[in-house]
């Protein structure tokens, strides 16, 4: 059956999930789509910031076809998408390499999110990303309680609410490297990963890298 499935899923046409156009074939996204990923900037970190991370990498800008292909993968669990968004990823630790001793991990979602979307949707990139990378992968963070959802807030709003959200729930971290590469999705204030970095390295970790699918250019 899964077979036959995977079958029907290469032959019949299906839709693109940024712009709805039929494709035939193994092809993700459809190739107008994907002309329009731009691609990796050159990026450095802004140094003024007092960050807990210690690098930071996006692979293109939360805009256009980048921002409907991380909203369409949100919200429908695709197998085909994380996959699709686990190689955007890989381009960039090629581009930007991790220490190869270094430890993959993400941001959790909410225990509420979890059982709402039935799916933690940077997890499943992050796991993709281990097997092709070839990087260990150790689920190090746990949202410790429920806060109030952050949209529309303010940045400074933001990190109030974000201060003691996150916990770390394994203790490999002291056995391995200590260098962790922390995975998201959309970096936007950067509150979120850099209370995750403070957690981790009051938890051992020497160094934290963040890699982001895109960055919002929202403050
Ligand atoms: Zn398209």
């Amino acid at each position: 059956m899964r077979v036959l499935n995977e079958v029907l899923n290469t032959f019949l046409p299906k839709e693109c999930p940024v712009c709805g156009k039929k494709i035939v074939g193994e092809d993700v996204i459809c190739s107008e789509c994907m002309a329009k990923i731009p691609p990796i900037p050159f990026y450095q970190m802004n140094s003024r910031m007092k960050w807990h991370f210690d690098d930071f990498f996006y692979r293109a800008p939360y805009a256009g076809v980048m921002g409907k292909i991380i909203r369409a993968y949100k919200y429908i669990p695709r197998p085909s998408l994380s996959h699709f968004l686990s190689d955007l990823f890989l381009e960039l630790f090629e581009r930007f390499p991790p220490s190869s001793n270094a430890v993959i991990t993400h941001v959790p979602i909410t225990f509420d999110s979890l059982k709402e979307k039935g799916f933690d949707h940077v997890k499943r990139i992050s796991l993709e990303l281990s097997k092709k990378s070839g990087m260990r992968f150790l689920n190090l963070l746990e949202v410790s309680r429920q806060r109030k959802r952050q949209v529309g807030l303010s940045r400074e709003e933001r990190k109030k609410q974000t201060v003691g959200k996150y916990e770390v729930i394994r203790e490999e971290l002291y056995k391995s490297s200590g260098v962790v590469v922390l995975v998201d999705d959309v970096f936007t204030t950067g509150a979120t990963v850099d209370e995750c970095s403070r957690v981790l390295k009051a938890r051992g970790a020497s160094r934290v890298l963040v890699y982001t699918l895109a960055k919002s250019s929202k403050k």
